[in-house]
């Protein structure tokens, strides 16, 4: 996708700080961290969203989730992390490049309040 901030930057068209590339994958820092640590990991492929999946993708999820646990204790989340996928507008997605956050290092509060 020409247009796809993502996109661009697998290109090498948008500088990122690289984490990790393999055939098929590629991950780097959020340029907006909300933890010491916080990355992404996406597909070299444009997907646009979780929702656009389909059965032709179950290795690359597959691998993607594998990839995610490595790379979180590669980068020394070693007492855990939190995996995010926004999905669409009312999941608050604002890349619509399929992408997982990966997020730890520091306090992370529970997702859900309960007063
Ligand atoms: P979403 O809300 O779609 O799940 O997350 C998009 C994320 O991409 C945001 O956390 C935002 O900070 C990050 N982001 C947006 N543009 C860029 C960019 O050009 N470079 C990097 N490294 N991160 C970006
Ligand atoms: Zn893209």
């Amino acid at each position: 996708m020409s247009n796809c901030i993502f996109c661009k930057i697998v290109r090498g068209e948008i500088p990122c700080r690289k984490v990790y590339e393999d055939e098929e994958l590629f991950a780097f820092h959020d340029i907006h961290p909300v933890a010491p640590v916080h990355f992404m990991l996406i597909p070299k492929l444009h997907i646009e969203s979780l929702s656009e999946t389909n059965d032709s993708h179950a290795k690359l999820l597959g691998n993607i989730l594998l990839q995610a646990s490595k790379l979180a204790k590669e980068q020394g989340l070693h007492s855990g992390f939190r995996t995010v996928i926004n999905t669409g507008k009312g999941g608050g997605q604002e890349v619509f490049h399929l992408h997982i956050h990966i997020i730890g290092g520091g306090n992370i509060p529970p997702m859900v309040r309960r007063e």
